[in-house]
């Protein structure tokens, strides 16, 4: 086993405290503890920070550019060492811990170059005047991440935030802190000045609430649960700050009755299992035209049945364990609660042993609009499959609900493709594929699901303020 010490960086030294212990889910032991920042660290932070920005801010984008990329250069030697430690502490097999750090490396990278691009504008007006729109750093950011993606919902933060010329308070999560701490340790180790990137863990509602009313921090940036954004977009605006919200999602799936059904059903097996579905834009409820409906019923759950849960860290498990008992228990009654309403099993289902958090692909059929799973976000392995008669019927339920992260869809029409990117109420639209985003494009929510983008243009944009200037010339 190879898991990291943990420590938090405050300014320009590591600092061990005392903290929780951190468990791997796929036996249920202990590997490590995160260390607890004290009111005292928090307040070394914000200063930090202040110093931090002021340097960070007046660095030449060129330069600010060629560090991320030594940082990047340092993560991809060091993937190895990072990816034993994510799937030691949340769980996914080890082949997917380095699809993460390569995402997380790929949107950092994106992201540095951008940041020699945040042009401004001239706008011509009256001879002799002349308004130029600047696109400066927001200052310091407060940043909330995950447990699900351990390095790379950081990244995007990070990256985001640095590239514009912002400094940083990290708060990663405490259950899955090491890809966080292994990140921030390279750009340390690629000369990042100090105070430019803190990071911290403690008591969540405890940081947050002494961190966003502070006045240097100028913005909120946080990914996790509608609850606690909702909870931290109000408090970020009682105190006149912006916010960046990735919250959770409810991915519906139309499949048209010129798709495919057993290609369809074999590409959703294996986008549901990703991270055992722990995933904002894992796609969640399929809407079934009549017409292959049972054929797609039939392709998904065969190869849902035939995907391997194990350890992470053996190379046979194409699932791992789910990251926390909690997702565990919602699996659990998801399921019952479906069931009795009388959803019909295809696949899984149940618990698989009793030491260690795994929990099988799960498919249920014709399950009710009133059961549990279908109102919210399961988080977790399990995928809900429901026949319609039309594709209107198909995009009004899948705008039923307040969330909308990502929506996929199924089809070779492409007037169909045209009437569900129109109609479906989401921020991410994939057709005849479930990849939602990659480090170009921007990634967000609407409704529930949260504002803000990170990724593309946008994800730099949310890092800065406009601000004009307005010259006349004499
Ligand atoms: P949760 O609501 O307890 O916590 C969600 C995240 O917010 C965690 O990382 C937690 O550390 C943090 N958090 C909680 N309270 C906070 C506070 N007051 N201030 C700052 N941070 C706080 O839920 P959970 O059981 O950890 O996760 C399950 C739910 O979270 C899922 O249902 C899913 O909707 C959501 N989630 C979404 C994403 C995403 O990518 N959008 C990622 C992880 C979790």
């Amino acid at each position: 086993m190879n898991y990291p010490n943990l420590y938090l960086r405050i300014g320009d030294t590591w600092r061990a405290r005392d903290g929780k212990p951190v468990i791997n889910p796929a036996n249920e032991t202990v590997i490590g503890t995160v260390p607890h920042a004290t009111r005292v660290d928090l307040d070394d932070a914000l200063a930090a920070a202040e110093q931090g920005l002021r340097v960070w801010s007046r660095t030449a984008p060129a330069e600010r550019t060629a560090t991320i990329l030594r940082a990047v250069a340092l993560i991809r030697e060091r993937i190895e060492e990072i990816a034993t430690a994510i799937t030691l502490e949340q769980g996914k097999p080890l082949t997917q811990s380095r699809l993460e750090i390569l995402r997380g490396c790929d949107i950092l990278e994106w992201d540095a170059q951008e940041g020699r691009r945040l042009y401004g504008r001239i706008i011509p007006a009256a001879p002799g005047m002349r308004h130029t729109v600047l696109r400066q750093p927001i200052g310091v950011v407060a940043a909330f991440s995950p447990w699900n993606f351990p390095m790379s919902s950081p990244a995007r933060k990070v990256g985001g935030a640095l590239a514009s010329g912002c400094a940083l308070i990290l708060k990663a999560s405490e259950e899955t802190p090491a890809g966080a701490y292994l990140m921030v340790k390279a750009f340390i180790d690629a000369g990042l000045p100090p105070g430019v990137l803190n990071l911290i863990f403690g008591e969540p509602a405890e940081i947050s609430q002494y961190l966003i009313p502070q006045p240097l921090v100028r913005l909120v940036a946080f990914t996790g649960s509608i609850p606690v954004g909702k909870h931290l977009a109000s408090m970020a605006s009682a105190h006149m700050k912006p916010s960046l919200m990735e919250l959770g999602g409810h991915a519906p799936v139309i499949i048209c009755a010129d798709a495919d059904p057993e290609v369809a059903g074999a590409a959703a097996a294996l986008s549901k299992s990703r991270n055992a579905g722990q995933v904002c834009v894992s796609p969640t409820r399929f809407y079934v035209a009549d017409a292959v409906y049972d054929r797609f019923c039939q392709s998904f759950a065969e190869r849902a049945a035939a995907i391997t849960v194990g350890d992470g860290m053996d190379p046979a498990s194409q699932m791992g364990a789910l990251a926390n008992p909690r997702r565990l228990e919602v699996m659990e009654t998801m399921v019952a609660d479906a069931r009795a309403r009388g959803a019909r099993l295809l696949t899984g289902g149940q618990r698989i042993g009793n030491l260690g958090l795994f929990f099988p692909l799960t498919v249920l059929a014709d399950v009710p609009d009133d059961a549990l799973a279908m109102r919210e976000e399961p988080f977790g392995p399990i995928a809900l499959v429901n026949r319609v008669s039309s594709l209107d019927e198909a995009i009004e339920k899948s705008n039923a609900l307040p969330f909308g992260l990502a929506g996929y869809a199924f089809t070779q029409s492409a007037t169909n493709a045209d009437r569900i990117s129109d109609g479906m109420e989401v921020g991410n639209i994939s057709i005849n594929h479930f990849v939602s985003s990659i480090a170009e494009t921007p990634m967000g929510g609407v409704k529930d699901s949260g504002f803000g983008r990170e990724g593309g243009i946008e994800g730099l944009q949310g890092y800065t303020v406009v601000k004009n200037v307005s010259h006349q010339m004499l």
